[in-house]
């Protein structure tokens, strides 16, 4: 050990051990980091495959893998080994220097959208900040820097990300915003094309709506905003930070979506990803399409720890998981299954199931007296309710929960988590 870490300190690291419980875990949070999360009285200590542990030794099943982070659940052996060798090899470079990882996972992201380049980052937000500073750019000389949204978005938490976010909740108490930014009804073309102005110089959209309750994009939506962005000269953005990385069945939600229609010609100008990349360590990054692939030219954005080795090669691993493992198909197939049972429950309870592939939304109805309190959603009750029977869901808008497993549940799991729904749901 080293010697020259005060004994204090030392005292403190051995109090903060796994067998801290979940007690003495809520006092300490409460006493030492800024509460800006409504944190479940949850401790979690441990996970392996889609099963944690919290401190006091009970499992849970997983599904919300860390808001659709998790991809290949706890403990995979594929990011283990990944993580262990290139940490051995070569951590972090700084981006003043080249190296194979970040380009060949580029590459990885360029074969499975098209011809386009790719930007680094750490974050959801921070891409999203990387797409708002492209369009800006884009639209400089022209006097063109508005872009527009759509209501019950969510695009991050830094200062763009909520002009950007179509909810006040998250804005509110942060003015003066920042510019730029209008909201208009989801999945409504006329009121995106009314509210295109000549200062308008991109649209961006989520193809499924995550934090918003599981809101998905229609195929007419989508065909229309593009034939919209093409008439206007606008840019056509998507933020797939939590509905891509194959959570619907393919790489990309649109993908999906227009999977039945003649969606094949369909291209987005700019997509930002981040969550589920990695498998769970931190990642954030843009694709864009040529001719918009230079307008961030040298100088003009930057980060220091975007796309090190370490983190590329972790994204990597997951990607040929994916492949290897066909998780794509298997999200699909699980999801198809959740979705249809959870439909064939017939709930009083439930208004609503909605998703493609392992982003599915349960609505649930409004005003049930069970999970009615002051100053808390029924949606994160709901999702409470479940924990006490051993499942992890998360909540989304006021009342809806998401399921968001890792791609690779099985059936067995998704079994488990039907029946703890169910007695969920019987109990309300
Ligand atoms: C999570 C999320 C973000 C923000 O990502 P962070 O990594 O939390 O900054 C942005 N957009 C969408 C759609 C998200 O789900």
């Amino acid at each position: 050990m080293c010697s020259s870490i005060p004994s204090s300190a030392l005292k403190w690291f051995s109090t903060l051990k796994l067998e801290m419980s979940t007690a003495a875990l809520i006092e300490a949070f409460g006493r030492s980091v800024v509460p800006t999360y409504a944190r479940f009285p949850l401790a979690l200590v441990r996970g392996q495959g889609s099963n944690v542990w919290d401190a006091e030794g009970r499992k849970y099943l997983d599904f919300g893998a860390g808001i659709a982070v998790n991809t290949l659940g706890h403990g995979h052996p594929a990011i283990i080994e990944a993580l262990t060798t290139q940490a051995a090899t070569l951590i972090h470079t700084s981006n003043l220097y080249l190296t194979t990882q970040q380009v060949a996972l580029a590459e990885k992201v360029i074969g499975l959208i098209g011809p386009g380049k790719c930007f680094f980052c750490n974050s959801g937000a921070e891409a999203n900040e990387a797409i708002f500073k492209l369009a800006r750019k884009k639209g400089h000389d022209a006097g063109r820097f508005e872009i527009l949204t759509t209501l019950n978005s969510f695009h991050g938490r830094t200062m763009a990300g909520i002009a950007a976010t179509g909810q006040e909740k998250v804005k509110k108490g942060f003015e003066p915003a920042v510019e730029g930014f209008r909201h208009v009804p989801y999945n409504d073309l006329e009121a995106m094309r009314r509210a295109i102005s000549p200062k308008t110089v991109a649209i961006l959209i989520e193809g499924i709506q995550g934090e918003g309750g599981i809101n998905i994009a229609t195929p007419e939506y989508l065909l229309g905003l593009r034939e919209l962005c093409d008439q206007n000269g606008l840019l056509l953005l998507m933020d797939a930070i939590q509905c891509g990385m194959f959570r619907t069945g393919h790489f990309q939600s649109y993908q999906r979506i227009l999977e039945k229609v003649n969606g094949k010609s369909f291209l987005p100008d700019a997509i930002t990803m981040a969550k589920g990349l990695a498998g769970g360590l931190p990642i954030g990054m843009l694709w864009v399409r040529a001719p918009y692939a230079d307008v961030l030219s040298a100088g003009t954005h930057g980060t220091t720890f975007g796309g090190t080795p370490l983190i590329c090669s972790v994204a990597l691993a997951v990607f040929d998981t994916i492949e290897k493992e066909k998780l794509g198909e298997n999200a699909r197939v699980q999801g198809d299954y959740l979705k249809s049972q959870l439909i064939a429950l017939k709930s009083p309870h439930i208004k609503e199931v909605r998703g493609y592939g392992l982003m599915i939304g349960i609505e649930l109805q409004a005003g049930i007296p069970a999970i009615t309190l002051e100053g808390k959603t029924s949606a994160a009750l709901f999702v409470m309710k479940l924990h006490e029977l051993g499942l992890l869901t998360i909540p989304a808008g006021t009342h809806t929960i998401r399921l968001l497993p890792a791609l690779n549940i099985t059936r067995a799991d998704c079994d488990e988590a039907l029946g703890k729904i169910k007695q969920g749901l019987a109990a309300l």
